[in-house]
């Protein structure tokens, strides 16, 4: 045997065995690339969960109680904060709910303001059920309510308001991207409006005062209401003020009534809204199918007459200072009632029709941050033709009214914002920042 073929003859088996080794490796890594492209390629299920916290109320809903008052029959509901690290939603034994009822037995009503509404009549609802899709993740949008995971790997819902690499900013409480004012559709906004309580209509003669009212009682224990402002105040009912928090400033707001038709006149009124450093006229006139549109200076709450906002008449509003829309698509009739929607939102003036929006005019107050306004909304004309009336908010990115540094959301990532913004741990947070999201909306419960 030479020494070649020795050694040829010693390596074969070992030749053999590296094969092996390299095609039972091969396998292993086909198997594995496959079972990886059967896991790419199965759609991952939709995540079901359940909603935890205050963050995105009123749009939804986590673990709250519904009470019933006594005195006035009025439905209202308490909303209450699980903590995160129990994990599963409590239930009316469970420590928070407990802990809750203890604290606080009796509730005070929003409506009526009787005070010893008892809680130990309460329902408790532990938070509506969402379903979140992770392959939606790719068309989200602006707008758009998705979910990621937080830091303790819960799951959080909350709106996306920024994309991978704008800049996004809030200031006073609006949203800017890539340093200009966000602007919504009509729809959008109107989604997300609030009711702030209680409103209170009061006439004197052609003149009606629309105004959001905190109703409350004496020491006698008789009922009485204030007007109050929409500002710095929860639309959230307090227990006995235990967990009254701290409200953003609104600084957008809404006024809804309905109109009604009467012996074939025609829809003919105005509107005076009020804000900080301008008051604003809408008009409607069905017989000459107008809408006019005109806003004057305010200085210190008085226009240049020296009259109050409450004591404003249509001669304070120059000529020049009118916009006037033509009504056409909207067949205004003498014969029907009309729901009006009147808005002063995202640095505009909404102007709405049974929801068709007729009007929109820039108001220009994008650095003028808003105050408090007890008497926001006067209606001049035949005001004895208007009902329900209710003020809303919007739903504000803002819990200051200092403006957020602006902020870069990397690619893969998105600006993240609670609608409750007051009681979210959001974007706006540098230990939340911008999150990735792992799914969708894609379904939503009843709220409870
Ligand atoms: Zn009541």
């Amino acid at each position: 045997m030479t020494k070649a073929q020795k050694t040829s003859n010693g390596c074969a088996p070992l030749l053999l065995a590296c094969l092996g080794l390299a095609l039972v490796a091969f396998g292993i890594v086909a198997t594995l690339r496959v079972l990886q492209r059967g896991r790419d390629e199965t759609p991952e299920p939709v995540e079901r969960f359940r909603v935890q916290s205050r963050s995105m109320e009123p749009t939804f809903c986590g673990p709250r109680f519904a009470l019933r008052c006594p005195e006035c029959n009025a439905t209202f509901s308490v909303a209450l904060d699980v903590d995160p690290a129990r994990g599963a939603t409590g239930n009316l034994d469970s420590p928070e709910a407990r802990d809750f009822r203890e604290r606080a037995r009796f509730a005070a009503c929003p409506e009526c303001g009787f005070d010893r509404v008892p809680t130990s009549d309460a329902t408790f609802n532990d938070g509506e059920l969402v379903d979140a899709d992770p392959d939606a993740n790719a068309s989200i949008e602006r707008w758009d309510v998705a979910v990621f995971r937080d830091a303790s790997g819960r799951r959080a819902l909350k709106r996306v308001v920024g994309l991978p690499g704008e800049r996004v900013a809030i200031r006073n409480g609006d949203l800017c991207v890539n340093g200009a004012l966000e602007r919504r559709s009509w729809e959008q906004i109107w989604s997300t409006a609030a009711s702030v309580g209680a409103t209170e209509i009061k006439r004197d003669g052609e003149r009606t005062t629309i105004t959001r009212v905190l109703r409350s009682r004496d020491p006698n224990g008789n009922a009485r209401s204030t007007p109050t402002s929409i500002s710095n105040e929860s639309p959230i009912p307090a227990w006995n003020g235990a967990n009254a928090a701290p409200v953003e400033f609104a600084r957008d707001f809404f006024l809804e009534f309905q109109w009604l038709a009467r012996d074939g006149a025609p829809c003919r009124f105005g509107v005076l809204a009020r804000r900080p450093t301008r008051a604003w006229l809408v008009e409607l006139d069905s017989e000459r199918a107008t809408i006019d549109v005109a806003s004057t200076p305010l200085y210190n709450g008085r226009a240049r007459s020296g009259r109050d906002f409450a004591e404003l008449t249509r001669a304070d509003f120059a000529r020049e200072e009118r916009t006037q829309f033509e009504w056409r698509r909207y067949d205004l009739r003498a014969d029907r009632n009309y729901a009006i929607q009147l808005a002063i939102v995202d640095g505009e003036l909404i102007l709405c029709v049974d929801g068709l929006e007729c009007a929109r005019v820039e108001t220009n107050d994008l650095d003028d941050p808003s105050i408090g306004v007890a008497v926001p909304f006067v209606l001049l004309g035949d005001a004895t033709r208007v009902t329900t009336p209710r003020i809303l908010r919007d739903l504000h990115y803002s819990s200051a009214r200092d403006a957020s540094p602006e902020t870069v959301v990397p690619q893969g990532h998105f600006y993240v914002l609670g609608d409750n913004s007051p009681a979210s741990r959001d974007s706006r947070f540098a230990d939340v920042g911008c999150v990735v999201l792992s799914g969708a909306l894609v379904k939503r419960d009843e709220r409870p």
